[in-house]
């Protein structure tokens, strides 16, 4: 899985990186991909980011 957040849409409330703090790190004002999943959970708890986003900027695809 690869997941990316587009900046001009984070709105940095910060519920990704409290989520998957692995993967997600608010840098600043928004939050940024520090690290690609690695295990199932971190996958799993990615793609919940990615639906439960309240602006729909975060990506997650498969592969
Ligand atoms: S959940 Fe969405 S808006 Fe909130 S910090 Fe993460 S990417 Fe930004």
């Amino acid at each position: 899985m690869t997941v990316n957040v587009d900046a001009s849409r984070c709105i940095g409330c910060g519920m990704c990186a409290a989520a998957v703090p692995a993967v997600f790190q608010i840098q600043g004002r928004v939050s940024v991909v520090q690290a690609q999943p690695r295990t199932p959970a971190e996958e799993a708890g990615a793609f919940d980011a990615a639906n439960g986003c309240p602006v729909n900027a975060i990506r997650a695809r498969k592969a």
